[in-house]
């Protein structure tokens, strides 16, 4: 591949900002690896970015969701609302507590769940409504807050690919009690290591998940648990190298967002010819992977490799098709449009390095396989 779809280069310009804070980290006199003054800058840096009561750095996105889920008081006879279209941590965080995920269909052009089937699937079992950004395109967040006011139930944002968009002026991980984010390398502003964060407006709730993810202590007196918690710290290092990284941050979304703006130019015309992609609008988009709808998937990614040109496909089945999953599913449910999407979604590169040339490189190979075949 010369256009891998998974870059290996992607930290190589901070390679001597990064080896510096390791040595400077490592031989620190605090002698602190984890949660100490940098993990603390870095959580500050965030709440004040998006305007969070708080926020709480922790091991991972995933592990930001089960943090959440469990200040909710999240268990056995709960019920939470999951898009059935997405990655696992959706499905098995509420499992992992004890409650039952329960899955619902997503629209099939933006493949984020439909804020109606939603709607239809809320019982007096429900305790949370767990919305994830997908791809490029926001969830609709004004319409499935509605829905959980409305309820009486919780709003959980999963903004883990989605950090740094806004909609309608609120900043993705903001709509709802709490959001998360990850820092796997993949994602807008991932890094070489795993950690993830929490951000709420509920500073109780922001209280709480602090002391979870420290095995229930309160920060103050060590070895007194308040609480049965996790271990779910940050890392010192990534916390500085994330410090550092954070103000360029903009920057890298901006030519993610122009290279996505400029496919879906490109693409538009392909509609008719079985290659559709995603509805174009600035307001509520957050490109962190650019995912094509195409009847004849496998042929377009085997085309396209023929090229070296790299790409990947998210997610190849829905997520209550999952085997791990479908004992959650009862009889005569049903997710026409994600298995749709399943079918069909093609995700290529759209990392901030590519140059202009790359980029056209790419369309041009999308529109030459959709006019030829
Ligand atoms: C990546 C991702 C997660 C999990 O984040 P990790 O840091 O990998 O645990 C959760 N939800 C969504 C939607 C994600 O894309």
């Amino acid at each position: 591949m010369t256009l891998p779809f998974f870059p290996t280069d992607l930290f190589d310009d901070d390679r001597a900002e990064l080896l510096d804070i390791v040595h400077r980290v490592g031989l620190a006199p605090d002698q602190k690896f984890i949660l100490g003054e940098r993990t603390a800058r870095f959580e500050a840096a965030i709440r004040d970015s998006v305007g969070a009561a708080d926020a709480v750095a922790c091991g991972s996105g995933t592990s930001a969701l089960t943090l959440v889920l469990r200040a909710m008081d999240v268990g056995p006879g709960d019920e939470v609302i999951v898009p059935a279209f997405g990655c696992a941590p959706l499905a098995a965080a509420p499992a992992l507590l004890g409650a039952t995920p329960v899955f619902a269909d997503i629209d099939p052009w933006t493949m984020v769940v439909d804020p109606a089937a939603v709607a239809r699937l809320v019982t007096p079992r429900t305790k949370v409504i767990m919305p994830a950004h997908m791809f490029s395109v926001m969830a609709d967040m004004p319409e499935l807050r509605r829905i959980a006011t409305g309820m009486g139930v919780r709003l959980l944002e999963d903004s883990a690919v989605a950090q740094g968009g806004t909609l309608a002026g609120t900043p993705a991980g903001m709509w709802g009690d709490a959001g998360v984010y990850s820092f796997v390398q993949v994602k807008t502003f991932g890094m070489p290591g795993e950690g993830g964060m929490v951000v709420t407006r509920d500073a109780g709730l922001g209280a709480a998940v602090r002391m979870l993810r420290n095995h229930g202590q309160d920060g103050k007196s060590r070895f007194v648990y308040h609480r049965i918690g996790y271990n779910s710290r940050f890392d010192e290092i990534m916390a500085e190298f994330q410090l550092y990284r954070l103000p360029t941050l903009p920057r890298r979304l901006r030519r993610r967002a122009r290279i996505g703006e400029y496919y879906t130019g490109r693409f538009a015309e392909l509609a008719g010819c079985g290659v559709l992609a995603p509805p174009p609008a600035r307001d509520g988009r957050c490109y962190y992977v650019y995912s094509l709808l195409c009847e004849r998937r496998d042929e377009l990614r085997e085309y396209l490799a023929a090229r070296g040109i790299g790409s990947h496909v998210y997610y190849p089945a829905p997520l209550p098709r999952q085997p791990a999953f479908a004992p959650y599913t009862r009889p005569g449910d049903a997710w026409p449009a994600a298995e749709l999407a399943a079918r069909r979604t093609l995700a290529i590169p759209i990392y901030p390095h590519l140059t202009d040339a790359q980029v056209e490189r790419i369309a041009d190979a999308v529109c030459r396989f959709a006019k030829e075949s």
